[in-house]
């Protein structure tokens, strides 16, 4: 702590902006988990782009490290400082202003510090869709999101947070502006540098605000919940869904029954859906501009046929928005859930799609061979190669099982991950919770290039220590 620089930062930022008081800091330094926990000698919450280019400047000048805060719903710990006391917090949460929507360019600008949900129901207002959608929306931040390129369960149709990025304003390390705020679908002009902030989770700069496309508003959404006996079941019926309705394709994402019992006994006013219980359930949204009949049909009729040809066990079609939502709080409370049973090593890796059915085998066959008893909970959004592959201590051990058995499982799942040539992070990020296995798993070239262009925006270190490099 150096009383020089915390005096200098009050004089340049205002009282109001900035925290010092131990027992006020206390809530920004655990993540959502309550996995991890910081230090810091202050929390800088900014009103506007000068003012965080004001503070990072000060830190810089006192090599005091920095780590940037969105909603806190990231899953590695990304958002969380280290245990040093010098840490400064920077959270973006008055960053809160929507600078501007517009129905031509199909564009919306917003402070980084807009939650995700707000900008998702102005965007609706206008008659547009923002398809950035994840259970944690109405508190993540659109930072946040770009910073860990999010994904969600719209990716099988518009793709992760980077395919709407149009433009970033970020302040690096040194107090400088980078101002590529555009809205232009089109500029060919030499290095794409905005896309280096995109999944940088904090570790190059603080981004302030972001321009992003919007598309034409799905006003009409049809869900069915299908009982699938197998995996392979599951990528038969994505198989067919996608021949037969194209880019309504919304969602597509998958549970087994162990994540279904866990939401049924930890979370109120669900009940089970089917008469008898199967071994996965796929939900699928088909979404479309307009005309429900047509959209719902279409849904019955690939359904039945699926039903007929062996591709499901059972299916309910949603019948009206109440059961399509209480169908994805089956899918959507699994994350809450597992949070209300205790520690899970969670491992959110990605796959070549058509080899999850052979993965979900050899992977489990690993994994007993190291901890025979433990209970695996696995769900996620399948139509883009995405689970989330949950490990959680057997019955009756305590919850310091996590902790004891972290390396070991996954080592085993990661290996698993890299024999198939898929990745040990398919939307969450590294931040502190994979930095391990991230310089063990990826290619040195690109690891070396990763920490040259570090080198270049952050040449003394300042940004976020402790998270992904
Ligand atoms: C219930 C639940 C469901 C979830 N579902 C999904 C899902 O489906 N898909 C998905 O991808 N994720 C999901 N997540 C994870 C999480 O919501 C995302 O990673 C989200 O994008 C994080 O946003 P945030 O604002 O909370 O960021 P934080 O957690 O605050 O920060 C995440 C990282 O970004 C950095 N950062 C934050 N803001 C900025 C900024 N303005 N400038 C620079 N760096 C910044 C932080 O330093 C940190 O490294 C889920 C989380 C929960 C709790």
């Amino acid at each position: 702590m150096n009383p020089e620089f915390l005096a200098k930062l009050v004089r340049a930022l205002g009282r109001d902006t900035v925290i010092t008081d131990a027992s006020e800091i206390e809530p920004w330094l655990t993540d959502w988990r309550g996995v991890y926990k910081g230090g810091a000698q202050a929390v800088v919450r900014p009103t506007s782009t000068q003012q965080v280019a004001d503070c990072l400047r000060l830190c810089n000048e006192y090599r005091v490290p920095v780590v940037p805060r969105g909603g806190n719903t990231g899953l590695c710990g990304g958002a969380t400082p280290d245990a040093s006391p010098s840490n400064v917090v920077i959270s973006l949460d008055r960053m809160n202003r929507i600078r501007s929507i517009d129905t031509i360019a199909n564009t919306l600008v917003a402070d980084a510090g807009c939650i995700l949900g707000n900008l998702r129901r102005a965007a609706e207002a206008e008659g547009r869709l923002l398809p950035l959608s994840l259970a944690a929306e109405d508190s993540s931040q659109i930072g946040g999101n770009i910073a860990t390129n999010a994904g969600g369960v719209n990716v099988v149709r518009y793709g992760m947070a980077r395919e709407l990025v149009l433009g970033i304003e970020a302040v690096l390390p040194n107090g400088e502006i980078f101002n590529g705020l555009q809205t232009l679908r089109k500029d060919n002009t030499g290095y794409d540098l905005k896309q280096l902030f995109i999944g940088s989770e904090g570790t190059l700069g603080v981004i302030t605000g972001v321009a992003l496309k919007l598309l034409p508003l799905t006003r009409v959404r049809s869900v069915v919940l299908a009982a699938v006996n197998a995996p392979l079941q599951a990528l038969e019926l994505l198989r067919s869904l996608y021949g037969r309705c194209g880019a309504r394709l919304q969602a597509y994402e998958f549970f087994t029954d162990e994540c279904l019992g866990l939401v049924l006994e930890h979370v109120d006013g669900l009940q089970q859906p089917f008469e008898s219980r199967h071994a996965g359930y796929v939900l699928v949204e088909l979404a479309d501009t307009t005309d429900e009949v047509a959209l719902q049909s279409l849904l019955e009729e690939v359904i039945g046929d699926a039903l007929e040809n062996g591709l499901c066990e059972d299916a309910i079609v949603s019948a009206s928005l109440s059961q399509l939502q209480t169908l994805w709080r089956l899918r959507e409370e699994i994350s809450e859930a597992q949070r209300a049973d205790g520690p899970h090593l969670k491992h959110d890796i990605s796959l070549p799609i058509e080899r999850i059915p052979e993965f979900l085998v050899t992977a489990e066959q690993r994994l007993r061979e190291v901890v025979p008893d433990c209970r695996l909970f696995v769900f996620g959004h399948f139509g883009d190669g995405n689970l989330h592959y949950n490990v959680s201590r057997p019955a009756g051990a305590d919850r310091a099982w996590a902790k004891e058995w972290e390396g070991r499982v996954a080592s085993a799942v990661f290996s698993e991950v890299a024999d198939y040539g898929g990745s040990i992070s398919a939307e969450h990020g590294i931040g502190q919770l994979k930095r391990h296995e991230f310089h063990h798993h990826k290619d040195p070239m690109h690891i070396r290039l990763m920490l040259q262009i570090k080198q270049i925006f952050d040449p003394n270190s300042i940004m976020n220590p402790g998270k992904l490099l």
